[in-house]
Parts: structure tokens; C-alpha cells; sequence
């Protein structure tokens, strides 16, 4: 079975998302959920001043 995200061939795994069932891989999972719940770190930006 294809992922329905990135269709590479490989065991797959249910996601409800937005309502609709996905079949996706488990890099496609991770990717999902990084995206949907960005992690705290991305308020770090503040380290990098203008010189
Ligand atoms: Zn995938």
C-alpha cells in the first residue's frame, strides 16, 4: 500500500485528519504532526541578533 501523502510503498498507519481517514507512512505521521504542533524551540529565534 501506497502512502496518500508522499506514495512511497511501505506499512502504513490510520490518521483521522481534518475529518478525513489517511493512510500515511510513519515519516509522513511525524512530519504531520510536527507541522500541526510546531515545537516550543521555534520561539528560540530571538538568539540571532543583527550586526
Ligand atoms: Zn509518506
Amino acid at each position: 500500500m501506497n502512502c496518500e501523502r508522499c506514495g512511497i510503498d511501505a506499512s502504513l498507519a490510520h490518521r483521522d485528519i481534518d475529518g478525513f481517514a489517511y493512510y500515511l507512512c510513519e515519516a509522513c505521521i511525524g512530519g504531520w504532526d510536527a507541522v500541526r504542533s510546531p515545537p516550543p524551540a521555534a520561539a528560540d529565534e530571538n538568539r540571532s541578533p543583527a550586526r
